[in-house]
């Protein structure tokens, strides 16, 4: 009612007086926090009350001040009497406004109870306990509360110290998060690496079966087998090798030269040597010396074994006693040589009559003169088989002899393609002849070659009668080729044809011959220094050529 009765100049004065108030405290606020003053009067419900902060120089105020922790003073009633700028921070209110207010009001509810039996025991003993301000904002900060109890000149009070666990909490919750992930990715881990000791497990098992599975099978077959690394070095040698040979591996290493014949030697490691290097099938015929001191011959043949990038790991060989097979080829080469030898006479005699009784024409009841030649055709033929039966048995004695000379290949297969339209009139040959072809070479053992190409030609292409000839530059060489349109040749058949006494074995395009032309050609075309081979495709015809060296 008093208050009503003031008149303007009364009130403005008091709201001028009240601004100085505010001023005044705020100053004295600001004076106390930065050390300039002691002291701090505080209107409470008792009136006024002075503080003395006779403890806390103005060194420690300025620490305490700029320190990362929030530092609060209360009074036995929960009020505010001092806070430093990192408390008002973190309630998110100007400073001036924090100082008087009941700490309380900055306590979130949930921590309520937990707030105030700290602060209890706070007046006894430092007390320390975590937590919840809520902001001015209603953010709540979580805190790790420190209680000591200061003795000011009116009496006790708490300094409080407040660690903002904000960062702290959301590392803890970060790291909780971690270590679940950690938790799974480990427990994944021991699971594939179970997984894993499984697999190694049965694949151990698996090795040791196939190992033994190896050993088993190595020990039992009649052949002596050995595996080699990529170098050549060997690693295994079967049972049967060791029994053989009569040495240990180590032994065995060191002894290669000596249990390999040494006529053998140089074939059989020129063999080894390039097949490891290529990589190609290694194959050669030789002796080794069994432990009884007798060599015995053998067919030794090794394949690569290489892994899914093509990378050869390690080569398995075999060796095959073919001994026996060897003594019975030699008996059969010596027949045959003798046999062939013996017939050559009777035949040269035989063939002799022939043509003198066919130059008596006249004096011949009539029809004998055409049984006359027909006997002479099938004499040459017999001839040529017996020639062929000669130069087989020379072959394989090394006696195969003849001398060269230069010869113009050319007006050659002119000629022999000529000779072949007389003895095969119903086939259709093409010639096709680069001029001045000049090697050097045995005209009658290349026409042999050519004529057994026209030949063979003539005999696998019942169906189609046309074939061709030609003889051209290919590279260095000179190139003769005979292509038919016949039977053709399998890839396994050609790998076979230039052997001895190698015959397709298809009874619907059997026809007369023993296997030789081609062994023969190949002989004479190597002993020229050329080549012979064959393109062929089954069912479709086939080219077979052969390359010599030209001269100059
Ligand atoms: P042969 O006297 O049996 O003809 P060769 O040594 O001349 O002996 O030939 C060996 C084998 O090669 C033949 O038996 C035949 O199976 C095959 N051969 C040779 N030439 C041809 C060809 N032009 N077409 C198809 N097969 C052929």
């Amino acid at each position: 009612m008093e208050r009503e009765k003031l008149t303007y100049n009364e009130l403005l004065s008091e709201a001028n007086e009240l601004r100085f108030k505010l001023e005044e405290a705020n100053d004295t606020i600001e004076a106390i926090r930065t050390g300039q003053v002691d002291a701090l009067i505080v209107h409470g419900e008792g009136g006024h009350q002075l503080y003395t902060l006779k403890t806390a120089d103005q060194t420690y105020r300025m620490f305490i001040e700029k320190m990362n922790e929030g530092a609060v003073t209360i009074n036995h009633d929960g009020l505010i009497l001092y806070s430093n700028s990192r408390f008002a921070e973190m309630v998110n209110m100007p400073l001036q406004k924090v100082i008087g207010l009941s700490f309380d009001s900055f306590i979130r509810e949930e921590s309520r109870q937990r707030f105030n039996a700290t602060i209890e025991s706070a007046w006894d003993r430092e007390c320390k306990e975590e937590i919840e301000l809520i902001s001015r904002n209603r953010e709540p900060v979580c805190c790790l509360l420190s209680c000591n109890t200061l003795e000011l000149d009116e009496g006790l009070a708490l300094s409080l110290i407040l660690t903002d666990l904000t960062i702290q909490k959301d590392t803890e919750k970060q790291l909780k998060v971690r270590n679940g992930q950690l938790a799974m990715a480990q427990s994944a881990t021991e699971k594939l690496n179970d997984e894993l000791e499984d697999t190694v497990r049965d694949r151990t098992v698996d090795l040791l079966i196939s190992r033994e599975h190896f050993k088993l099978l190595a020990n039992n077959i009649p052949q002596m087998t050995w595996t080699h690394l990529p170098d050549g070095t060997v690693n295994f040698y079967n049972q049967r090798w060791r029994d053989y040979t009569g040495l240990t591996l180590e032994e065995e290493r060191y002894n290669k030269q000596q249990i390999i014949h040494p006529e053998d030697y140089p074939l059989t490691m020129e063999k080894y040597t390039a097949s490891l290097k290529s990589g190609g099938v290694f194959e050669v015929e030789n002796r080794y010396l069994r432990a009884d001191g007798t060599y015995r011959w053998h067919l030794n043949r090794a394949i690569p074994l290489r892994d899914e990038t093509g990378k050869i790991l390690f080569w398995v060989g075999t060796a095959t006693d073919i001994e026996e097979q060897k003594q019975q080829m030699e008996k059969k080469d010596e027949f045959i040589g003798i046999a062939s030898h013996e017939l050559k006479t009777p035949l040269t005699s035989l063939k002799g009559y022939l043509q003198l009784i066919s130059h008596k024409k006249n004096d011949l009841p009539d029809g004998v003169q055409q049984y006359i030649d027909k006997a002479i055709i099938s004499l040459n033929k017999l001839q040529r088989l017996v020639n062929d039966l000669l130069d087989v048995s020379k072959i394989q004695a090394g006696r195969l002899e003849y001398g060269l000379q230069p010869v113009n290949l050319t007006e050659l297969v002119i000629e022999w393609t000529e000779n072949a339209r007389h003895i095969y009139p119903s086939y259709n040959f093409e010639c096709k002849v680069a001029d001045g072809l000049l090697i050097n070479g045995n005209d009658e053992r290349l026409e042999q070659v050519l004529m057994n190409l026209i030949s063979n030609a003539v005999k696998y292409s019942p169906t189609n009668n046309h074939v061709v000839i030609t003889a051209e530059k290919h590279n260095n060489d000179a190139r003769v080729a005979v292509t038919d349109h016949g039977i053709g040749l399998s890839p396994a058949q050609k790998e076979r044809i230039f052997e001895r006494f190698y015959r397709v074995e298809d009874k619907k395009f059997m026809s007369s011959g023993l296997g030789m032309g081609l062994y023969i050609s190949k002989e004479i075309i190597d002993n020229h220094r050329g080549e012979i081979g064959v393109y062929s495709e089954f069912g479709k015809g086939s080219t077979f050529y052969f390359d010599l060296p030209l001269a100059g």
